[in-house]
């Protein structure tokens, strides 16, 4: 028996007793007569006393060839500590160690396994299984654990049934790009590893399982964005006979749960907002509502003058920066260069102080009165001591740019608070989205995602004006979830694939299968996904997903543990029948 305790279990209830320990040595101290040794495991550490008088000198003698992460068994009485450490919770206890087992030595490891580790991002990575022993790592795996099990255990109850759906799909063209995976026994044919089981979970309910979830890896071959795997875990999930109503109280309820039960927090407000409210509002579809300053509309108090930029604009808005009137110029001025940086993109910036005695002081005094900035601070909700920010041009860019300097301000003024959740859904997405590069429309979510029913007369003379039946849950200003009502007749379906610019033919070859299905009595049905790192980050208060996942990629998507992607030998790509042409 390798071990009777862990070495986070023993208490001073446990005193005289004789135990057995595994575990890493965490460190040692040496002071000649009396050797200390912290051993760790995953439940924690326990102090060992190697002690001249107490202990065979064989095994005093030994202890002193420990080094650093050797794991080491033990056998030996618990005795009370002398200088008790209030900070761990086997503070009150040690260890007098009568028998020493060196089970394996260990090298020197290339970074410290504490908290605060001396080791960069890198050499991390490299030696991941060493990084995965420091507690905020092992903390973080433990608690992705829990929050699956939670998931599981509602969705479960709720009755859905986990379903695993196949990794070695087809390959579409819709969405990111595809994983490929060439088929050995099938020449010149691949795999594609799914972005999503989209197509399986509808089937499944053309299968009857009535409700499905599926905690599962998805991939997609994009060009990596920060913070982004090129493999990742969804929730994913199906159900039928449902309308989008009935969705987003399921998975209300299930937010709610996850964050009452993990955070202890009750969540009263859970608003619904369509997509073009978020974008009037945040000029964003994923709004960070924890923290106020909407979107002013200022077209009709502000293009009345002679103020050419403001009369050109397409869109004039504002927001209030709360406390901004204090800032000085030279700050006011830093932050116009922050929105004129390429990554946000504007021109330059208005801006009007709200003074404490109730008057204005803007950077276009010589266009507007005080009258006008009054007029200013109604629409933006400015108040006196507020800043009123305002940009001005083509609307989507605007928007964006606003939205932008919204939640760099919201940060630099700590309104971005880690341990508050406001969760929301927005509703009403358009189903298309006209793509420049292609010149035609796309899928807004997927091309499966029915039109709402009032809209489908518009696709052929507005497309861009058709709403879909998409909702997406966002909490904090991340997109957590996303799904849609689904189109579950043959005929609408072909219909969205022509506006996709499919022909009858290619949409046979790609979605034949799905097109089949749906003549056989598909139910109405519709479904959702999380992302499951993400939400997992989130709700561990953290911003990178990175450090929730055991074995992740670095950004330009390889795994420098394992060192992938690689080459193959030439054995395997002639079985692949794969030329390369480097
Ligand atoms: N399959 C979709 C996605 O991965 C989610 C859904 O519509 O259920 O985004």
């Amino acid at each position: 028996m390798y071990r009777s305790h862990s070495c986070g279990e023993l208490r001073t209830s446990d005193i005289n007793k004789e135990v057995t320990l595994s575990g890493w040595v965490q460190k040692t101290r040496d002071k000649g007569f009396m050797i200390w040794v912290d051993l760790r495991d995953r439940y924690g550490i326990t102090q060992l006393i190697f002690d001249e008088e107490r202990t065979p000198s064989d095994v005093v003698d030994k202890a002193k060839t420990l080094g650093r992460e050797f794991v080491i068994q033990v056998k030996g009485d618990v005795i009370e500590r002398e200088s008790k450490n209030p900070n761990i919770p086997t503070g009150d206890i040690e260890i007098l160690v009568t028998e020493l087992q060196i089970l394996n030595e260990a090298l020197v490891p290339p970074f410290t396994i504490e908290d605060e580790t001396d080791g960069g991002e890198d050499i991390r990575m490299k030696y991941r299984y060493l990084d995965i022993r420091r507690n905020p790592v092992k903390n973080s795996l433990m608690f992705r654990h829990q929050v699956a099990m939670k998931v599981r255990n509602y969705l479960s109850e709720a009755d859905f049934i986990e379903v695993e759906t196949p990794y070695l799909i087809k390959s579409t063209p819709e969405g990111a790009r595809d994983f490929v995976v060439p088929s050995r026994m099938n020449q010149g044919q691949f795999y594609a590893l799914p972005q999503s089981p989209q197509t399986f979970k509808q089937l499944l309910m053309v299968g009857g399982m009535d409700k499905y979830f599926q905690i599962v890896k998805c991939f997609r071959d994009e060009d990596l964005r920060a913070d982004r795997q090129p493999e990742f875990t969804q929730i994913d999930c199906e159900m039928a006979f449902v309308e989008q109503e009935d969705i987003l109280n399921i998975f209300e309820g299930l937010t709610r749960h996850l964050i009452k039960d993990i955070k202890g927090q009750e969540i009263n407000d859970f608003p619904r907002m369509t997509y073009d409210e978020a974008m009037r509002t945040y000029g964003n579809d994923k709004p960070d509502i924890r923290f106020g300053m909407k979107f002013g509309e200022l077209n009709s108090v502000a293009q009345h003058k002679d103020f050419k930029v403001f009369n050109d604009a397409e869109l004039v808005i504002g927001i209030a920066v709360p406390g901004g009137a204090s800032y000085t110029r030279k700050e006011i001025d830093k932050l116009v260069d922050w929105v004129k940086r390429p990554q946000v993109g504007a021109l330059g910036m208005v801006y009007a102080k709200c003074n404490e005695d109730g008057s204005f002081k803007s950077s276009v005094d010589k266009f507007y009165d005080q009258e006008d900035l009054s007029e200013w601070a109604e629409t933006t909700g400015a108040k006196a001591g507020d800043l009123i920010c305002v940009l001005s041009g083509q609307a989507n860019k605007v928007r964006g740019q606003l939205s932008a300097l919204r939640m760099e301000l919201a940060e630099r003024l700590g309104l971005r608070n880690p341990e508050e959740f406001a969760p929301l859904w927005v509703v009403d997405f358009p189903l298309l989205e006209w793509d420049e590069d292609t010149e035609r429309y796309h899928a807004m979510h997927h091309p499966f995602t029915s039109p709402k029913p009032e809209d489908i007369s518009l696709l052929d003379s507005k497309p861009g004006d058709v709403r879909a039946n998409a909702y997406d849950l966002v909490l904090n200003g991340n997109e957590i979830g996303g799904g849609s009502i689904r189109i579950h007749d043959k005929e609408t379906q072909a219909l969205m694939f022509n506006h996709l610019g499919f022909t009858p033919e290619e949409a046979k070859e790609q979605f034949g299968f799905l097109l089949d299905a749906f003549q056989y009595g598909a139910p109405p049905h519709g479904g959702i996904a999380f992302g499951f790192d993400r939400l997992v980050a989130i709700l561990g208060g953290q911003e990178t997903i990175r450090d929730f996942i055991a074995f992740p990629k670095n950004n330009s998507g390889r795994d420098v543990m394992i060192d992938a992607p690689a080459n193959i030998d030439n054995v395997q790509l002639k079985e692949l029948h794969i030329q390369l042409d480097l």
